[in-house]
Order: C-alpha cells, then sequence, then structure tokens
C-alpha cells in the first residue's frame, strides 16, 4: 500500500524537505508520496486527525507546529520527550508517535564534518534562543559539552532556555565577545546572516583560533560568519547538514531506510 507523508507548517512553501524525501523516495523505487500542506495554527489538530483517518503513514512538521504537535502525539522517543517538540510524526493504527530528528541533525552534522572535534573539550558559544538555538543546545547537551553561554538579542528568551537546562550561561547579546574567550565552538542559530536578513556583526578576536564555527544559516552556505572564521584559522562547518541528517533520521522512521546524502541532493537543495 503507498505510504503518504504530509509535512505541516505554516508557510511551508519555502521548505526543502518535499525535494529532499521525494529524491530520496525516488531513489530507492518506494511507493509513497510527500506532500506539502500549509496548515494554520487554529486548523492543526483537525488537519491531523482528517490525516490520520485519510490512511497517512507519518508527518513531518516544521515551524510554527512543533511543540503542539508533540502535545497531539500519543507517544514519543526519549529525544522528542527532552526537546518537548517533535518533527516527525509515525501513524500506526491511528496513533501517533513523535520523534525528534533536529538534535541528530546538528550533532551528526559536526561528526561528520569536523570527525575530530571533541564536544567535551570546552564551552560551546550559542547565539540565539529560537527553535534551531534549543535543538543546538540540547544537542550540546547530549554531547557532554562542559558548559554552553547563550546570547540572544532579546535576553528573557535565553533566560528561559537557560531555566530549562542545566550548564547554559546567559551573556548579553551586546557583549557576545566575552562569551568567546576559551570557547570550543561557537554556533551561529540566529537567522542573521541569512540571505535578506541582516548581516550578524560580531568581533571574533576573543575565539581561539582552534575552536569550531557552525552556522545554522545556510542560504547562503558560505555566510559571513563562516568566511571570516575560516580567514582567521577556524575549522568552519556549513549549516545545510543540518538540515540533511535530520532529514535522513526522518526518513529511516517512516521507510526503514537511512539514506545517503550524495552530490547531486546537496547541488538540488543548494540550488
Ligand atoms: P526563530 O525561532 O524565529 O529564532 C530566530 C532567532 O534569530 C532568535 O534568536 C532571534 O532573536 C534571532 N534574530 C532574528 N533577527 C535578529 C536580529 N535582527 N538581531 C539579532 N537577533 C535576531 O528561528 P529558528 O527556527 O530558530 O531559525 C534560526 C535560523 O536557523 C534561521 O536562519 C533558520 O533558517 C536556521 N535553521 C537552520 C536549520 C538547518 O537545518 N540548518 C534548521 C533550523 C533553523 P530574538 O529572540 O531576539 O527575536
Amino acid at each position: 500500500m503507498m505510504k503518504k507523508i504530509a509535512l505541516l507548517g505554516y508557510p511551508v512553501s519555502h521548505s526543502k524537505s518535499p525535494l529532499i524525501h521525494n529524491y530520496w523516495m525516488k531513489k530507492h523505487a518506494l511507493d509513497a508520496s510527500y506532500e506539502a500542506i500549509a496548515v494554520a495554527p487554529e486548523d492543526l489538530e483537525t488537519t491531523m486527525l482528517r490525516l490520520i483517518d485519510a490512511g497517512y503513514a507519518g508527518l513531518n512538521v516544521t515551524i510554527p507546529h512543533k511543540e503542539t504537535v508533540f502535545t497531539l502525539c500519543d507517544d514519543w522517543d526519549d529525544t522528542a520527550k527532552r526537546a518537548g517538540a517533535v518533527n516527525i510524526v509515525v501513524i500506526e493504527g491511528g496513533k501517533c508517535k513523535g520523534f525528534n530528528t533536529d538534535i541528530f541533525g546538528f550533532t551528526e552534522n559536526i561528526r561528520v564534518a569536523g570527525p575530530r572535534f571533541d564536544f567535551k573539550k570546552g564551552p560551546a558559544v550559542v547565539l540565539g534562543a529560537g527553535g534551531a538555538a534549543r535543538a543546538v543546545v540540547l544537542g550540546l547537551l547530549q554531547e557532554g559539552a562542559p558548559e554552553i553561554r547563550i546570547a540572544n538579542r532579546t535576553k528573557e528568551k535565553a533566560q528561559l532556555l537557560a531555566r530549562d537546562f542545566k550548564n547554559l550561561r546567559v551573556y548579553d547579546w551586546d557583549n557576545v565577545a566575552a562569551a568567546l574567550e576559551n570557547a570550543n565552538m561557537l554556533v551561529n542559530a540566529t537567522s542573521l546572516g541569512m540571505q535578506g536578513k541582516d548581516r550578524l556583526e560580531i568581533d571574533l578576536s576573543a575565539l581561539p583560533r582552534d575552536a569550531l564555527v557552525n552556522d545554522m544559516v545556510y542560504v547562503p552556505l558560505q555566510t559571513d560568519l563562516l568566511r571570516t572564521a575560516r580567514e582567521r584559522g577556524n575549522p568552519v562547518v556549513t549549516g545545510i547538514g543540518t538540515l540533511l541528517h535530520q532529514a535522513r533520521a526522518g526518513f529511516k522512521e517512516w521507510f526503514g531506510i537511512m539514506p545517503e546524502i550524495d552530490a547531486e541532493l546537496k547541488s538540488m537543495v543548494l540550488r
């Protein structure tokens, strides 16, 4: 029987996920479909029920629905429980099980792109306190980062995150430089530096030259942050792998196959 998967988001038209999953479904010759559905928050629950009734096998969930879908699931894997947010749902016998593969996306991207990187070696600095930053923080904690320093334009949001997790220290957005001293890693999880958004203005002089720099922004792939970091000798990791690895793990939950990231897929996503 054909497996139907739907992506729920609002808006959803910008998402690269249909392209990625349709590529893998074709590659593995699966009898499956993947469609993006824009769902306003007030219609989320009824849409989920309609899709369950219509025999959908799974859901992909994106902004702004990840937390609400978590509350609508019947069961969760450990990572979804820890995150309080779900980006993948498997539907079986009318019941929804929620997964969170965003954290895997972040950690796997670093593992694959920087295999010698040791999360445990020192403090990690995270810029931002939105959904992406939350997944990054959870990934860092899971990998044993001894300290996480977080700075966000709206400090209260960083303080809320710090309340939820141990080992988090909040720094002023205007004083990010202080957070960079003896850091092992810097992650930009704000939308600054993204095409069409403001530049990320940051002075990297206090950052050790062996600290790894990762940008969650992947449009453009080589952000100003990564270029500046590379020029001063820091190892850098782009954000595209985060997207692709979270998708791989989601695909595996629906279809039992861990798909590969090949050059053709990468160039399609970046086009
Ligand atoms: P979000 O929840 O809307 O959070 C946006 C973050 O950016 C907040 O911390 C916000 O600060 C900050 N920000 C926005 N404009 C700013 C400005 N002018 N000055 C300073 N800070 C600003 O979004 P998100 O889902 O976390 O996504 C953040 C970025 O990560 C986006 O660019 C997204 O494309 C990227 N992302 C990439 C992946 C991947 O797979 N590579 C996955 C998820 C997200 P305030 O709290 O002060 O508003």
